[in-house]
C-alpha cells in the first residue's frame, strides 16, 4: 500500500537515542531519494548519508521522540541525487513498554518550489540593489495608474516627497512635478499618449527643466504571459552635465583655440556645402586666403607671446568686416581663410582691399619699440568650369603666392590668365 502512496514514506527504527536504522523505503521515496529499498533496509543513517544530514535528521527524530508527539519540518537533504528540500512528516510509534521504537514518516519533495521562492529571492535582491544603485530615477506603474514602486534617485530627480509617492497615485505624483517642467503640456500629453499606447518604446526622449536641467526619458509597456497589460516602467536620467561635456567638446572641435574662429574642419565643411549650393542656384561664391608676412620674423624679434597677441589682433580686426554668413577660419599657422557665399569677384576684392589696409594700420607696442604687420590675401572665384572646392582653393591659393611675391601687402585677384573659362553670369 506504501508503495502506492502518492509521496514519500518511509520507516526509521529507533534503537537507541543515537542510533537509527531504516527499516523500509517506499517505491515513491526510491524516485525521489535515488535509495533502493533492499539496499538501504536496516543500514543505519550514517552509512546511507552525508554527515551534515544525518546530524539534521537525528536532530528531528529526537525531538519526535522527545515530544512522542507528530511533527511536521522543512528539511534540507543531501542524497545520492543531490540536494533536495522536504516538508516531512514524522509520527512515533510506541511499543508496549511506552518507548518510541519507530518512527514513521512521511515527505513531500518541494524542491521545485523551495527553488522557485530561491529564484523570487534572488531576483528580488538583485531587483532592489539594481533600484538603489541605479543612476536612473525609475518608476513603475500598474495599469491603472497606480505607482507600484520607485527608486530613491527618482525622488531626487524630481523633487518629489515622500509622501506624494506613498499615496501611490500616478496622477498625483504627475501633478506634483508640473511646475518644474518648461514645457509642461507637451510632457503630459506625451505621458497620456504613452499611457494609451501599451506597446509603445520611448527611447532617449529629451526633458528641459526649468532650472535648466535636462532629462533623458526611457519607457516602455511592462506585459504579461499573454500580452496583458501589467502598466509602465520609466527610466529618467540626468543628462545636464553630459551634454554640456558634449557641447564643450562640439565647440572645441570646431574652434580655433588660440583665436576663438572657426578651424580648418568647419572651413572644409562649410566650403562643400557653399560649392553645391552655389552650383545648384547658380550662386557666385568667393574665397579669401591670407596669410601674414614676415610673421616668422615677428617671432623672432618679439616673441611667440608677441606673435600670439598678433594673431589674435589680426582676427579682432577682420571679425566685424565679415557677415555671420561668412565662414573666418584659421587654417593653421599665419594663414586664415574667408569663405564668401553671394559675393561675386569685385566685392571679394574690396573686402580684401579692406582687411589690407585695416591690418597695415595697426600698431603694436613691444619692450623693443612699436611694430606693425602686413597681411597678402589672394581672392578667387567660383567659375563655371570648376568641378570640385578644390579648383577655388587652390586658384585663391596661387593668387596669395603671386601676392606673396610682388611684394607682399597687397591683394591679387585672379585675373583673365588663370580665371574661369567662358564666364556666365552667376545671380
Ligand atoms: P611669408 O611672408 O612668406 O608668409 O613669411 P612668414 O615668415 O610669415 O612665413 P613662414 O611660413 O616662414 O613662417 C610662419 C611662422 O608662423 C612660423 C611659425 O613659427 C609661426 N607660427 C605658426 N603658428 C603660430 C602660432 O600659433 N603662434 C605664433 N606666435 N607663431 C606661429
Ligand atoms: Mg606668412
Ligand atoms: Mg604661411
Amino acid at each position: 500500500m506504501l508503495d502506492y502512496l502518492g509521496v514519500a514514506a518511509f520507516v526509521i527504527d529507533v534503537i537507541s537515542a543515537d542510533e537509527f536504522r531504516l527499516a523500509a523505503i517506499n517505491a515513491r521515496h526510491e524516485q525521489h531519494s535515488g535509495m533502493k529499498h533492499d539496499k538501504v533496509a536496516g543500514r543505519r543513517v550514517e552509512e546511507l548519508l552525508a554527515p551534515g544530514t544525518v546530524a539534521q535528521l537525528k536532530a528531528n527524530y529526537r525531538r519526535c521522540i522527545e515530544n512522542k508527539t507528530a511533527t511536521d519540518y522543512r528539511e534540507t537533504l543531501d542524497l545520492p541525487i543531490g540536494r533536495t528540500y522536504w516538508q516531512t512528516y514524522l509520527v512515533p510509534s510506541l511499543d508496549e513498554t511506552g518507548r518510541v521504537s519507530r518512527l514513521l514518516g512521511t515527505a513531500y519533495e518541494i524542491s521545485d518550489q523551495v527553488h522557485l521562492e530561491l529564484e523570487a529571492r534572488y531576483q528580488s535582491t538583485v531587483m532592489s540593489v539594481y533600484l538603489d544603485e541605479s543612476p536612473d530615477g525609475i518608476l513603475v506603474v500598474d495599469a491603472n495608474n497606480q505607482i507600484k514602486t520607485w527608486n530613491r534617485r527618482f525622488l531626487e530627480i524630481w523633487n518629489i516627497p515622500e509622501t506624494v509617492m506613498a499615496q501611490r497615485d500616478g496622477e498625483a505624483a504627475l501633478r506634483s512635478v508640473m511646475e518644474q517642467l518648461a514645457e509642461p503640456d507637451g510632457f503630459v500629453q506625451r505621458i497620456r499618449e504613452l499611457y494609451l499606447s501599451l506597446h509603445e518604446e520611448e527611447l532617449g526622449i529629451r526633458i528641459q527643466m526649468k532650472d535648466g536641467r535636462i532629462l533623458e526619458r526611457y519607457s516602455r509597456g511592462l506585459h504579461g504571459p499573454d500580452d496583458n497589460y501589467w502598466g509602465r516602467i520609466w527610466f529618467y536620467r540626468d543628462v545636464t552635465e553630459m551634454q554640456r561635456m558634449t557641447d564643450q567638446l562640439m565647440v572645441m572641435s570646431q574652434t580655433d583655440p588660440l583665436t576663438g574662429i572657426s578651424n580648418r574642419r568647419v572651413f572644409m565643411g562649410r566650403l562643400e556645402d557653399e560649392y553645391r549650393r552655389a552650383q545648384r542656384y547658380r550662386h557666385q561664391l568667393s574665397v579669401l586666403m591670407l596669410d601674414l608676412d614676415h610673421f616668422k620674423q615677428i617671432n623672432d624679434q618679439y616673441g611667440h607671446a608677441t606673435g600670439d597677441r598678433v594673431l589674435k589682433e589680426f582676427v579682432r580686426v577682420v571679425t566685424p568686416e565679415i557677415r555671420a554668413s561668412d565662414c573666418f577660419a584659421r587654417m593653421g599657422g599665419e594663414e586664415f581663410t574667408i569663405l564668401l557665399p553671394q559675393s561675386n569677384l569685385q566685392s571679394a576684392r574690396q573686402l580684401a582691399q579692406r582687411l589690407c589696409q585695416a591690418v597695415a594700420a595697426l600698431v603694436f607696442d613691444s619692450p623693443q619699440g612699436a611694430f606693425g604687420v602686413t597681411v597678402s590675401i589672394g581672392v578667387a572665384t567660383l567659375c563655371d568650369s570648376d568641378s570640385s572646392p578644390e579648383q577655388l582653393i587652390n586658384r585663391s591659393d596661387r593668387c596669395l603666392y603671386a601676392a606673396k611675391s610682388e611684394g607682399r601687402n597687397r591683394v591679387r585677384p585672379s585675373g583673365d590668365a588663370d580665371d574661369c573659362q567662358a564666364p556666365e553670369p552667376r545671380l
